[in-house]
């Protein structure tokens, strides 16, 4: 088994890739697929690597390495995110791709999954370096994706301008043609409601959570890692449901008030400055002392792997949301299950954005936009089946809502499969 060491905590980790296989197995085990079906689900249909030339502000020439897989299109077009990280590697982009095929299978969206990524330092790489190498990745991988084929979407470090590059570069490769991403600005056939997507999906989940388990949402606490587009929209919907969102934090610093923080005031300090720290509406911790201060939610909002053992055995919090990709280690979870925190699963919990994507690639292909209320009420609708669903699995098979979400999955593409014969 591939397994990484992270030289900070001393201890292996899975990478994306190992950790949904090894759900997958677990699920797949319960449902007693087949060996042949194991093995196509398990593996990508393709996948592409290409090097990037861009010459940089300086004048220098760097040749960057990109990523696309493709991992199953049984149901539909292969359909996922974009991520530009100094760290992306092939085998995360293969985890973070078969996570999205049994995400659509999953939310029931005539889609399949992929996943993009860059091995990039975004965050330090000027405007103008950014668009260079977009449009050079989307040159390099234009006769894979498209319409009916592949659309990626914004994940960590790209947006809706990324996304319009993309759409620009592969309409005048292949004539206009909007429908090719998702999470486009709005002037260019985006979403009402696509940025705060994943965030608003995620509060009906905790909200519907809440509900079953007996709690007020204006009596919860929350506790959220990451301020960036999933984690700042799920503390701002989550605020205004109610709940006390009492700690942020990024990769720099953590933020608390018992109190409550002011989430929109926090995320114009970030973006003010870079950072969390020094917010004046609240006292300054480290980053990692968010995951030992009791709460009702925890939501992890960043990057895979960030709860492990060392931070899992201080976790005091009722329920983890997933509302990242991958971000419990499977070798974590055992503990969890013991101490008695519940985990609400990534595929369920954060796909709101692409239940709103597939309605932005629903109303470019139509040519007939919807109003924000219309997306947002499909979207909880989706998004409450989804859950109801993953619970009354769980109860019948007597597993983990992590495993019923994987058997549901897993069934639908499997039987999509073997239906059309693609095996
Ligand atoms: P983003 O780049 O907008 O934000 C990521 C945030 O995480 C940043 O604020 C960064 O500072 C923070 N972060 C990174 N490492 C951290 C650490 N060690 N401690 C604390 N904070 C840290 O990315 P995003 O789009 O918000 O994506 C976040 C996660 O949600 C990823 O796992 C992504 O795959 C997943 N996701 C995103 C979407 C979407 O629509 N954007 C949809 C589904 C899932």
């Amino acid at each position: 088994m591939a397994e990484k060491i992270n030289n900070d905590r001393h201890y292996r980790l899975l990478d994306c890739y190992e950790a949904s296989k090894h759900h997958f197995e677990r699920a797949a085990n319960k449902l007693k697929l087949n060996r042949q079906l194991r093995d196509w689900l398990r593996i990508p249909f393709r996948e592409i690597a290409v090097h990037l030339p861009v010459v940089m502000d300086d004048g220098s020439l760097h040749i960057f390495e990109g990523y696309r897989i493709q991992h199953n299109n049984a149901r539909g077009p292969h359909k996922g995110g974009l991520r530009y990280h100094p760290e992306v590697s092939m085998d995360d982009v293969r985890g973070l791709a078969s996570w999205m095929t049994w995400k659509t299978a999953l939310l029931n969206l005539p889609l399949g999954g992929a996943k993009g990524g860059i091995a990039c330092d975004a965050k330090n790489m000027s405007r103008g370096e950014l668009e260079r190498l977009t449009r050079k990745y989307t040159q390099a991988i234009s006769v894979d994706i498209g319409p009916n084929q592949d659309i990626p979407a914004p994940d960590v470090n790209t947006d809706e301008n990324v996304m319009a590059w993309i759409m620009d570069e592969y309409s005048k490769l292949r004539g206009y043609e909007p429908a090719v991403v998702t999470g486009k600005p709005i002037e260019l056939g985006g979403s009402p409601g696509r940025k705060d997507a994943t965030g608003r999906g995620i509060t009906y989940i905790v909200e519907q959570w809440a509900a079953d388990n007996g709690l007020e949402m204006t009596e919860t606490t929350a506790v959220i890692q990451g301020l960036g587009n999933v984690g700042y929209y799920t503390a701002y919907h989550l605020s205004k449901m109610g709940c006390r969102v009492i700690a942020v934090s990024d990769t720099e610093a953590g933020v608390l008030n018992e109190k409550g923080l002011d989430v929109e005031a926090l995320f114009e300090h970030k973006q003010e400055t870079g950072s969390v720290s020094g917010f004046s509406g609240a006292k300054t911790i480290e980053s990692d002392d968010i995951f030992a201060l009791e709460c009702d939610f925890l939501i992890p909002a960043a990057l895979e792997n960030a709860i492990m053992k060392d931070n899992a055995v201080k976790i005091k919090a009722r329920v983890i949301f997933e509302a990242a990709n991958g971000p419990t280690c499977p070798l974590t979870e055992p503990s969890l299950a013991e101490k008695g925190v519940a985990i609400v699963p990534d595929i369920l919990v954060n796909s709101g954005g692409v239940v709103v994507s597939y309605f932005e690639w629903v109303q470019n292909l139509q040519q007939f936009s919807w109003s924000e209320e219309q997306v947002d009420s499909e979207l909880r609708k989706r998004m409450q089946g989804a859950y109801h669903r993953v619970i009354d699995k769980a109860k019948t098979e007597n597993v983990s809502l992590r495993i019923a979400a994987y058997m549901l999955a897993i069934e639908k593409v499997s039987s999509a499969a073997q239906t059309r014969g693609a095996y």
